[in-house]
């Protein structure tokens, strides 16, 4: 029990703020397995991959050694704009459970792109300017990756292309409006403006698309553009790192009032925010000073690791993308255009995958409905509308403290609350009106994935 009365709102200063991000891999005894060449299965130069990527972002991507990486003024002075995040005491919410656990959130929502995104996004973009680069290209799902994306590129005067998924480009139309708003081009994905959509398109007519195919057609418009390099949101390393500045300002504001989590929960797409939110204390655990719980939660609709398999993959559907070593449904398996989250990426982050594969973190996988009753519960005291992706934490961390109301214990739990659900009111409307379905695919499904795996 702490000793200083702990506040609603636990803001840092400015000063308070980290200098430097976390880099989780120089903790682990052993990095994950390299990125390989699909054509000749060698690990990945750094000269390969800044053909795709920015310089830093590979120097970074490719660093298992330092453990603290500076965060560029530049970007630091970015991040006053919209950091520290509140760090909030769920009052509201401990007492409508009746729990003795405590509950804390970590808010990344109180941004326009309204995620956590934006934290990676203002780093790349910063990178990219740095670089002389004149224009970088992307891809978005739920869109709020494209819009954090355009935010910073607007900042640093850069030109963004987008691929927007085209079931989320025809369900949100005004997540495109905003990014439009900020200066970027928007293309619906699969499209008939590079080859590997046309390729796409001609097997499967009439698809909504999908993140993976998304991806192929932002590569390879950066490698044939002068001057553009392609950015990715989540999976890699270097967007683990810059997500980290959510867990050490978690960690920083905790410290000052004593008080340690037994329990962190995040939800899991990529893995970029639960890797930020668990990295200064999973750093601990990696040098055996705690015994956290960390609990990443999925979408049962896409279990990349409690039911993927653990082998090289490509991160997308056209396969042309480096191979990772990572949970995976395999880059053919296709979610359910049913499910109103971002979480429906086929792969894991490596690291993430590492960590869960060594046994220092457990996975849930939750099902769409009891997630959207976990998200209004949670709105209704708490007051924050919030995204369907970061309910799928909440969810766990309402299960979690309603043990502790069982039980009489008294867990600390934190939980990393992503982002804002204004996008996503078509999601709560079918859910209000008792039409959402959960999808749960069947082992046949899951096997139709596994067979798009690579051979090696
Ligand atoms: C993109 C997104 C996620 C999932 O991505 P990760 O890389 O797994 O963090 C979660 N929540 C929100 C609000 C998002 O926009």
């Amino acid at each position: 029990m702490s000793a200083k009365k702990i506040p609603y709102k636990m803001y840092l200063s400015e000063e308070e703020m980290p200098s430097t991000w976390l880099n989780l891999k120089a903790f682990m005894p052993r990095s994950h397995a390299p990125f390989l060449d699909p054509a000749t299965g060698k690990p990945c130069s750094a000269a390969q991959l800044e053909q795709v990527f920015c310089r830093e972002c590979v120097e970074q991507e490719l660093n298992d050694t330092d453990k603290e990486i500076e965060i560029p003024q530049g970007i630091r002075s970015f991040y006053t704009n919209f950091r520290p995040s509140p760090l909030v005491r769920a009052y509201f919410l401990e007492k409508a459970l009746d729990t003795p656990a405590e509950i804390y959130y970590k808010f990344e929502g109180n941004n326009t792109s309204g995620s956590h995104k934006l934290n990676s996004a203002i780093a790349q973009a910063y990178y990219a300017k740095q670089q002389g680069l004149k224009s970088v290209t992307t891809e978005t799902g739920a869109g709020q990756w494209g819009t954090a994306l355009a935010m910073a590129c607007a900042f640093y005067g850069l030109d963004l292309h987008v691929f927007m998924v085209k079931t989320s480009y025809e369900q949100k139309p005004y997540r495109m409006e905003v990014m439009r708003t900020y200066g970027a081009s928007v293309t619906p994905s699969p499209s008939v403006t590079t080859s590997a959509g046309r390729k796409i398109l001609a097997e499967f007519p009439g698809t909504g698309g999908s993140l993976g195919c998304a991806i192929a057609e932002a590569v390879e418009t950066a490698v044939n553009t002068p001057d553009c390099r392609y950015v990715l949101g989540s999976v890699l390393d270097h967007v683990l790192l810059h997500q980290t500045v959510i867990g050490l300002e978690s960690k920083i504001a905790l410290d000052k009032y004593g008080v340690r989590p037994d329990i962190v929960i995040g939800c899991v797409g990529g893995g970029s925010n639960y890797g930020g939110l668990i990295a200064p204390y999973m750093a601990e655990k990696l040098q055996g000073k705690n015994d956290i719980d960390f609990v990443g939660v999925e979408p049962a609709s896409c279990p990349s690791m409690s039911r993927g398999r653990y082998a090289y993959d490509f991160c997308d559907s056209a396969k042309i993308t480096p191979l990772a070593k990572m949970y995976t449904l395999g880059c053919a398996f296709m979610p359910s255009p049913d499910h109103a989250g971002g979480l429906r990426y086929h792969g894991m982050s490596p690291i993430i995958s590492k960590l869960y594969h060594d046994g220092y973190m457990r996975v849930e996988a939750v099902r769409q409905t009891e997630v959207f009753a976990a998200a209004e519960r949670f709105a209704k005291c708490e007051g924050i509308l919030p995204a369907p992706e970061s309910s799928h934490a909440i969810k766990v961390a309402l299960d979690e403290a309603i043990k502790c109301r069982e039980s009489g214990q008294k867990k600390v739990i934190l939980f990393g609350l992503t982002g804002t659900g204004y996008f996503d009111l078509a999601a709560y409307k079918s859910f209000n009106d008792g039409n959402m379905k959960d999808y749960v695919p069947t082992q046949s499904d899951l096997d139709r994935g596994f067979a798009s795996l690579p051979s090696l």
